[in-house]
C-alpha cells in the first residue's frame, strides 16, 4: 500500500490547503504507485516561510551544540533506517540498490560532517594594528534559507543544502521535486523526531512538495527569505537567479553541464575505459557530473571505442531493486528526451556505435529503461555536444593535438566537471590550468564527489560566487561581521 505524506510546516504534518495530492510511480514499473504526496500551493509556501521566519531568532540564539544535536540525531535516525530508505529510493527514482545505498550513506555522512562543524565553525581572530585592540570576525546566519532541489539526488542534495544551513543558525524551507520526493519526506521524519527530542522551536525545518511555479517561485519571491539555494536545470536556475538578485537576496544556483573527458595518447586505455564508461552510465547518466563528451586522441581512437563498447555492453540493465549495473530513467519525460537526442545526433551526422534505444525483452516493456548509447564522429557544433542530455549517452570526438582537445573541451557554455585520462603528470597539470571547469578529474570519472571539498562549476553551470559542500557550504549561509574593540 502506497503511503500518503503530508507537508511538514511549523512543527506539524499537515495537508496542503489545496486539498490536492499526486501520486509518484516506480520508473521500472510505472503501474506501481510508490507514494501519494501533497500538491501544494503558494499559500502553503507562505505558511512555511512565515513559520521559518518566526523561529529564526530563537534558533539563531542557540549554541552550536544544539545544531550539532539536531544534525547528529538526524544522521543516527537515517542510519538506523538506511536499508529501507535505499529501497524507497530505488523504487521511486530508479537507482540501483548499490547507488541508492551509496546516496543514503552520503546523506548520513553529510549530517554527521556538518554536526561536527557546527561546533567549530565561526569567525577568526585577526592580527591587530594597535596594542589595546581586539580585532576579529563573527559569522551570523543569513536568516531564512529557501532550498529548491531536483529529483536526481533526492536525498543527498537536500541534505547538503539543509545541513550547513541549520548548522549555522538558519531556519529552512525546502521544496522537493515532484519526481522522487518520498525519500526526503522520510528524512524529514528523522529531522522532526530529533527536533522534538531536543526541544528545537517549531518552524526550524519546513519541507513541502508541489510544482516549481506553484510552490518554488513563491518561496524565492517571499520577502522573508534571505538566501536561496537552487539545484536544477539551467532555464529555471537562470530565472531564479534574476528574481533573487533583483530583490537583493543571496542566491546560489547549481545547474546542468556537458562534461568532457579527454583521453590522451598517454592514457592507460583500460583505466580510461572504466573511467569514461562509469561516467556515462552511473545513475543512468542522470547526474550533472555525468560524462557526455569524450575527446579521444586519434592514435588510440578505434581501440578505445572498441573497448568502451565492450564495457557498456557488459552492463546489465534492470529494476534498481534487483541491483543491476544500471536502472531505468526516472520518468517517461526524461526517457523521451534522451531518445530524441539520440535521433538528433544521427540526423546531424554522428554515427551510432552502440545502443540507441530501449533494450529488448518483456521485462523492459513497461519501465523507462534505455540502453547506454555511444555515438562517434561527434563534432563540437552538434546539438548533442552542446546541450545537456540527462541519460546514459555520450558523443565521441577525435583530436590530433593537445590544444585541439582543450579547445573542444572548453567549447560549451557549461563548466562543471572536466576529466583527463593520462599517465603524463605534466599534461594533467597543464589541463588543470587550461580548462574552464570548476572541478577537474584526473584518471577519475567526471561523476562522483567527496563531501568535504567545495563543489561548483563555472560559466552556465553555477553562479560562481559561492560553492556548496565542505566548509564553503557553510560560508554561503552566513554573513561576516568585523569587530574592532579597544
Ligand atoms: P528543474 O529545474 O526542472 O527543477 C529543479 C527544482 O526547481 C524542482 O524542485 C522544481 O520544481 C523547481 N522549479 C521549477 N520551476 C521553478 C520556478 N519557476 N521557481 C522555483 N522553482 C522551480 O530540474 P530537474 O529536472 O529537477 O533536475 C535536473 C537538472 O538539475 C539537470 O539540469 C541537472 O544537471 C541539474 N543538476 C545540477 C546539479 C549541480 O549541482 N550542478 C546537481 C544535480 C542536478
Amino acid at each position: 500500500m502506497a503511503q500518503t505524506y503530508e507537508n511538514y510546516i511549523d512543527g506539524e504534518w499537515c495537508a496542503s490547503e489545496t486539498g490536492e495530492t499526486f501520486d509518484t510511480h516506480n520508473p521500472a514499473d510505472p503501474n506501481e504507485v510508490v507514494a501519494t504526496v501533497q500538491d501544494s500551493s503558494a499559500e502553503d509556501a507562505k505558511d512555511a516561510v512565515e513559520a521559518a521566519a518566526a523561529a529564526q531568532e530563537e534558533w539563531a540564539a542557540e549554541p552550536g551544540a544544539t545544531y550539532q544535536a539536531l544534525l547528529r540525531g538526524t544522521a543516527k535516525r537515517i542510519d538506523e533506517r538506511s536499508q529501507e530508505l535505499a529501497e524507497t529510493l530505488c523504487r521511486e527514482e530508479g537507482k540501483t540498490l548499490t547507488e541508492a545505498s551509496g546516496e543514503v550513506g552520503r546523506a548520513i555522512d553529510i549530517f554527521y560532517y556538518y554536526a561536527s562543524h557546527a561546533v567549530d565553525y565561526g569567525g577568526d581572530r585577526k592580527p591587530t594594528t594597535t596594542d589595546d585592540q581586539n580585532l576579529y570576525t563573527v559569522r551570523e546566519p543569513m536568516g531564512v534559507a529557501g532550498l529548491i532541489v531536483p529529483w536526481n539526488y533526492p536525498i543527498a542534495i537536500p541534505a547538503w543544502k539543509m545541513a550547513p544551513a541549520l548548522a549555522t543558525g538558519n531556519t529552512v524551507v525546502c521544496k522537493l521535486s515532484k519526481d522522487a520526493p518520498t525519500v526526503f519526506l522520510e528524512v524529514t521524519k528523522c529531522l522532526a523526531e530529533t527536533a522534538e527530542e531536543i526541544g528545537a522551536p517549531d518552524g526550524v525545518v519546513n519541507v513541502l512538495t508541489g510544482g516549481g511555479e506553484e510552490v518554488g517561485q513563491p518561496i524565492v519571491e517571499h520577502d522573508e527569505v534571505d538566501a536561496v539555494s537552487f539545484t536544477g536545470s539551467r532555464e529555471v536556475g537562470d530565472m531564479i537567479y534574476q528574481q533573487a538578485t533583483d530583490n537583493r537576496k543571496r542566491i546560489q544556483t547549481e545547474m546542468g553541464s556537458k562534461n568532457p573527458t579527454v583521453v590522451s595518447e598517454n592514457a592507460d586505455i583500460k583505466k580510461a575505459v572504466e573511467v569514461v564508461g562509469g561516467g556515462i552510465c552511473s545513475v543512468t547518466g542522470q547526474a550533472c557530473t555525468a560524462t557526455e563528451r569524450v575527446i579521444v586522441h586519434e592514435s588510440i581512437h578505434d581501440e578505445f571505442v572498441e573497448q568502451l563498447i565492450d564495457y557498456v555492453d557488459s552492463i546489465e540493465i534492470g529494476p534498481g531493486l534487483d541491483d543491476p549495473g544500471m536502472g531505468p530513467q526516472v520518468s517517461e519525460r526524461e526517457l523521451e528526451s534522451t531518445l530524441d537526442y539520440i535521433e538528433t545526433a544521427q540526423q546531424e551526422g554522428a554515427t551510432l556505435a552502440y545502443g540507441g534505444g530501449q533494450p529488448e525483452g518483456e521485462e523492459y516493456e513497461n519501465g523507462y529503461f534505455i540502453e547506454p548509447t555511444i555515438v562517434t564522429d561527434a563534432e563540437s557544433d552538434m546539438t548533442i555536444m552542446q546541450e545537456e542530455v540527462f541519460g546514459p549517452f555520450a558523443g565521441i570526438a577525435s583530436y590530433s593535438d593537445y590544444e585541439e582537445a582543450v579547445e573542444i573541451a572548453n567549447d560549451v557554455e557549461f563548466g562543471l566537471t572536466a576529466g583527463i585520462a593520462t599517465q603524463d603528470h605534466t599534461e594533467a597539470n597543464q589541463f588543470i590550468g587550461d580548462v574552464d571547469f570548476g572541478i577537474v578529474k584526473i584518471n577519475e570519472a567526471t561523476s562522483g564527489l567527496d563531501l568535504h571539498v567545495p563543489f561548483g562549476g563555472m560559466n552556465a553551470s553555477s553562479s560562481e560566487t559561492y560553492r556548496e559542500q565542505g566548509e564553503e557550504g557553510m560560508d554561503y549561509f552566513t554573513i561576516i561581521k568585523t569587530i574592532y574593540e579597544s
